[in-house]
């Protein structure tokens, strides 16, 4: 499932194929992904060139010179590819471009595309309750101070709602949290402000580290593969249920917190 430095990285390999580029034709090939695709998604885009790419939280935001800005998520499987021969079954949305076409694949369908237009983009109801980008100054030890203040509700699930922190998901919360010694299931309200300065550390150098493999891959294969999806990371806790912890060699423990695995270290973080 692709999270932050998963969006950044698709950003960042999009950029050189479609920045300051004509789309001389866009279509769906299917009316919807997760929700309905836009109507006029193909006469909104078709014939616009795109003039910024970026992401804010999960989510990748392409801007075209007529003024409207298409907001793309990947859910859990979607991903963009140059297209070689005739789409297949899960190309859904194509991007044509005079000497490419990318593809938009998604074979469990929960990605989305939403069209607005630029001036409206950050009060578009997808983005506009999102707190701060981690990676900004924004989100600061003050900042996650003033969230976690006399909140009974665990750390984890504090750093996992979009209006604390935008963007962080179930692997990076997991090791972020390890790197920073805290125990995921902890009152947020009752965690010390070294702590918390900890926490914020070590979210920006989980989310940073990730983004860096990320570039280093799409150098490494984007160009073989014509793949600009996923790519394999190394985690510390995440997913290494009953492996050797890192730091200490005990085994590392799953529990199931608010519906989704956590996996921690039960003798360092606490
Ligand atoms: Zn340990």
């Amino acid at each position: 499932m692709p999270e932050l430095p998963e969006v950044e990285t698709v950003v960042r390999g999009l950029s050189p194929l479609l920045l300051n580029r004509r789309l001389t034709r866009v279509t769906a090939r299917r009316p919807d992904l997760r929700w309905p695709l836009p109507d006029d998604l193909a006469q909104r885009l078709s014939g616009a060139t795109v003039t910024a790419l970026h992401r804010r939280a999960k989510y990748g935001l392409m801007e075209t010179d007529r003024g409207d800005t298409l907001i793309f998520h990947l859910g859990m499987s979607g991903k963009f590819h140059q297209l070689a021969a005739e789409p297949g079954a899960h190309d859904h949305v194509l991007f044509v471009l005079d000497d490419l076409t990318l593809a938009y694949n998604d074979h469990r369908r929960f990605g989305s595309m939403h069209l607005t237009p630029t001036p409206e983009a950050a009060r578009h109801p997808l983005l506009a309750r999102l707190g701060p980008e981690p990676l900004s100054e924004a989100f600061s030890p003050q900042s996650l101070a003033a969230s976690a203040k006399n909140r009974a509700t665990s750390i984890k699930a504090l750093i996992l709602d979009q209006q604390t922190v935008a963007g962080i998901g179930n692997i990076y919360a997991c090791e972020a949290l390890f790197q920073a010694r805290i125990d995921p299931t902890q009152s947020a309200g009752t965690l010390k402000p070294k702590q918390l300065a900890a926490l914020v550390e070590a979210l920006k150098a989980t989310l940073a580290g990730a983004i860096e493999a990320g570039g280093s891959t799409l150098r490494d294969h984007a160009q073989v593969s014509g793949d600009l999806g996923y790519f394999q990371h190394s985690f510390q806790v995440y997913g290494r249920e009953g492996q050797p912890c890192p730091m200490c060699g005990g085994p590392v423990r799953r529990r199931v917190q608010g519906g989704r695995s956590t996996f921690d270290c039960p003798l360092c973080q606490r």
